[in-house]
């Protein structure tokens, strides 16, 4: 199996952090010797716009969004399927993942692979410390941020 990795992120903020993880993404690519691809537009208005105002909750729109586009790029590669590391993460709202992943599938034509990656997370932390990659401290948007602090 080829795997190409795709960056497309417009929920994280502020700017300074999206660079911080860009730049990780960008070195585990490397590490790993993945092929990535970037797409750099970052449209944090443009984000809060698409989360606010609905009735569907903020994380499965703004996952959605992420995998819509993620599907629409793993065509124009012409990859077979797509997945998302996403799945890796116990914070993460799963059901929202595979229904988000599926709609994106179904609307490009692409399959959609989902796989509880979770039991691995720890294994993904030890390995970005033995790589010394910047790992996030919190979701991504700026709402994540403030859960993520509220408290401290
Ligand atoms: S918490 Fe994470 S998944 Fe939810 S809206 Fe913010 S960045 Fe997106």
């Amino acid at each position: 199996m080829e795997v190409v990795g795709f960056w497309f992120n417009p929920n994280v903020h502020p700017l300074l952090e999206y660079r911080r993880r860009l730049t990780g993404t960008e070195e585990v690519c490397e590490i790993t010797d993945v092929k990535s691809v970037v797409d750099e537009s970052y449209d944090p208005a443009g984000w809060f716009a698409l989360v606010t105002g609905t009735e569907e909750s903020r994380c499965s729109r703004c996952i959605g969004h992420r995998l819509e586009r993620t599907a629409q790029e793993a065509v124009s590669q012409g990859c077979d399927a797509f997945s998302t590391t996403l799945s890796i993460s116990p914070w993460q709202d799963h059901e929202a993942i595979q229904a988000q992943g599926a709609l994106a599938a179904e609307r490009h034509g692409v399959e959609f692979v989902y796989e509880d990656l979770r039991p691995l997370y720890p294994e993904s932390r030890r390995l970005s410390r033995e790589w010394g990659l910047y790992r996030q401290k919190y979701c991504g948007c700026l709402v994540s941020e403030w859960e993520r602090y509220r408290g401290s």
